[in-house]
């Protein structure tokens, strides 16, 4: 058979035998490694010009010195123990990690396998590589020493961690076990020695009070992508928010706190949220029933003036008498009612108490603090002296509350309330509200103060705190305003009348009930219900008196101007125009000690400050009792200087 040269099996050029003396030399000189020989002294036979390149030290500068001179002190007995292993066994490799020596200072670290082949005689010597292995050493201590920082981490962190792998069942996932926990976790959790243990056997129950739990963590295994949740734990009585990510496949890892605080201050808020929400649609109504308690009130008034009248003109228990006594009875209680609506409407304050408003802000800011989330910041800058102030607290407390609500909302990622006192120019005080929160555009603030309009969603809003807060204010003789920008906060100034050094008064001295000799008076009845009007003209009548009725302040004025001068004025409260409280003052003007009747459904603060501020007033509550009013008008008839 002929063999073309191509063919694979024809012989080949002369080549070099695979290890000769030339090859083997190569091998020594150019490796990487040290490749030495040592005697049974451990003295160097021979050492490859690795250990030049790598130590420094030239072959003659080990002369008659031992390898092991050059081993790091706390390396050596290790070495030296390895070393004499490998003298007591021949032909077995060892293994010694140590530090040597190099020729410029410092160490490098070489990890060298040594064979004892001083038995065979054609060698008869320790055959030993040693290889520098520092880089990989300096690694393994930045692993280890990155790990134990991570330990530490792991292990102070406040959130527990859990690291876990799922247990699936026909291919669903049934339970978890617990691969690793932190310290935190115990704390929190309570839960001791879990490692290695299901779920089910921890948290017996678990399962069932939580059946979307396992979906959830075989979601995240699966998908690998981070989810974050909050529960509630019935067997533990915890609420945990938990964020749990993937670490590595088959298992979740889930990082908690613990926030029972924060739900509970969220529970608290919420409801008190609740409550002044309810407080609103009631005061909301109470202004309705107010409206409403009003006009009756001048109804029932004009029934009692006339049946009381008549109750007294007719012979004693004539069926008349009778039932003029039945008509007054039944007003009177009428009138109850009408005081109980009135007391709905907030507007007259209930309590008029001389106080300090820092007391109230202290207040309010202890009850907030308690039931708002850490994220929003008090601030107080109370004025030590803050003059006093005579108000309803309940109603300026609801106000606070209102404003710092408002506050609150407009914080949804946080931020600081800033509540402020000082005292302004003498006679006013001034409180400031204010947040860093969304603040508000030109169209928002401009409507911010109107009853119902309000930018929160249905059962949030009821559009009623800020008129409110307004109403008390303007009760109180104070005024209400609001500095806003979207996105630069908002600042709202109360000022609010002080009061320093004042006593409080008495109340207006009530009639006295004695019957007078029954001098004729000439009286100026201002009320802008004709009602009312044509009830009690006529009664006043009756008793002997002259009667002047006008519709308005105005006309009364004008009829004073033109020289009529009364005997006495019954002024009613509630008009139009001018009002009872822009009349009053200038009665007093034309006349300064006509004795005043103001009558008014509601002793409110326009008419107790009105009665104070001027001598010689008297409140008559309506509805009107024609025996009071007779009392009134005999008492002055008994004054001797009229
Ligand atoms: P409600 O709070 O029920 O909406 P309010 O009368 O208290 O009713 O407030 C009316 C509106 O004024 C709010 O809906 C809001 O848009 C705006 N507002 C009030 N206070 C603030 C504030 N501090 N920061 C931003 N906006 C506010
Ligand atoms: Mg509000």
């Amino acid at each position: 058979m002929m063999l073309d040269s191509n063919d694979p099996r024809a012989p080949r050029a002369a080549q070099p035998a695979p290890l000769n003396a030339e090859r083997m030399q190569a091998l020594l000189d150019y490796s990487g490694d040290i490749l030495s020989l040592m005697d049974r002294e451990g003295r160097l036979l021979y050492n490859s010009p690795a250990a030049q390149r790598l130590h420094g030290f030239a072959p003659e500068e080990f002369e008659g010195r031992s390898t092991f001179d050059f081993i790091h002190p706390d390396d050596a007995s290790q070495v030296g123990e390895t070393f004499q292993k490998c003298l007591t066994h021949p032909g077995l490799p060892v293994r010694v990690r140590y530090r040597y020596a190099r020729k410029e200072g410092g160490w490098i670290w070489m990890e060298a396998i040594g064979v004892n082949m001083l038995d065979t005689p054609s060698i008869s010597a320790v055959v030993v590589n040693s290889r520098d292995i520092t880089d990989r050493v300096e690694a393994e201590n930045a692993v280890r020493q990155s790990e134990s920082h991570f330990r530490a981490l792991f292990n102070h962190m406040a959130q527990g961690f859990a690291l876990c792998r799922l247990v699936y069942k026909d291919g669903v996932a049934d339970d978890f076990i617990y691969v690793e926990v932190n310290q935190s976790f115990t704390e929190l959790t309570g839960l001791k020695n879990v490692v290695g243990r299901r779920v089910s056997e921890v948290v017996p129950g678990i399962r069932e009070a939580d059946p979307d739990m396992l979906e959830r963590y075989e979601r995240v295994v699966r998908t690998g992508l981070p989810e974050r949740f909050e529960v509630y734990r019935s067997a533990l009585k915890l609420w945990f928010s938990i964020s749990v990510y993937r670490p590595m496949p088959g298992h979740f890892a889930a990082i908690f706190d613990v926030i029972n605080e924060r739900k509970q201050a969220e529970e608290e808020r919420s409801q008190l949220e609740r409550q002044l929400s309810q407080s609103q649609k009631m005061d909301s109504l109470g202004s309705l029933a107010g409206g409403v308690a009003h006009d009756m009130n001048n109804v029932l008034g004009s029934i009692l003036m006339l049946a009381s009248a008549h109750e007294a003109m007719e012979r004693p228990d004539s069926p008349a008498q009778q039932a003029f006594a039945t008509i007054t009875k039944a007003c009177q209680r009428g009138g109850d009612m009408v005081r109980r609506l009135l007391g709905l409407a907030r507007h007259d304050l209930s309590e008029v108490k001389l106080l300090n408003l820092n007391a109230l802000v202290l207040e309010e800011v202890l009850l907030l603090e308690r039931t708002t989330l850490a994220q929003v910041r008090f601030s107080l800058d109370l004025t030590d002296d803050l003059r006093p102030i005579r108000g309803d607290s309940a109603a300026l407390v609801h106000a606070l509350m209102n404003l710092c609500v408002n506050a609150i909302d407009a914080m949804p990622h946080g931020g600081t309330l800033t509540l402020r006192t000082r005292n302004a120019e003498p006679g006013w005080i001034e409180l400031e509200v204010v947040d860093s929160g969304i603040g508000m555009p030109r169209e928002v603030l401009d409507k911010a103060m109107d009853p119902f309009f309000t930018t929160k969603s249905h059962g949030k809003g009821t559009g009623l705190g800020l008129s409110m807060v307004y109403n008390t204010m303007k009760a109180h003789g104070g005024t209400l305003a609001i500095e806003s920008e979207t996105g630069r906060g908002t600042r709202v100034l109360v000022r609010l009348p002080s009061c320093e050094g004042e006593e409080p008064e008495d109340a207006a001295p009530t009639p006295s009930r004695q019957e007078g000799e029954g001098r004729s008076l000439d009286v100026l009845l201002v009320d802008d219900d004709e009602l009312i009007r044509d009830s009690i003209g006529p009664v006043l009548r009756a008793q002997g008196h002259r009667v002047v009725l006008v519709g308005s302040g105005e006309e009364a004025l004008d009829r004073m101007n033109r020289g009529s001068s009364p005997d006495v004025v019954i002024l009613d409260m509630n008009m139009p125009g001018l009002g009872g409280r822009g009349t009053l003052p200038r009665i007093r003007s034309l006349q300064p000690d006509v004795p005043v009747l103001l009558a008014t459904g509601r002793a409110g603060p326009d008419a107790l400050e009105l009665s104070r501020a001027f001598t010689g007033v008297t409140l008559l509550p309506k509805p009107i009792n024609a025996s009071d009013l007779k009392a009134y008008l005999d008492t002055l008839q008994a004054r001797p200087d009229r």
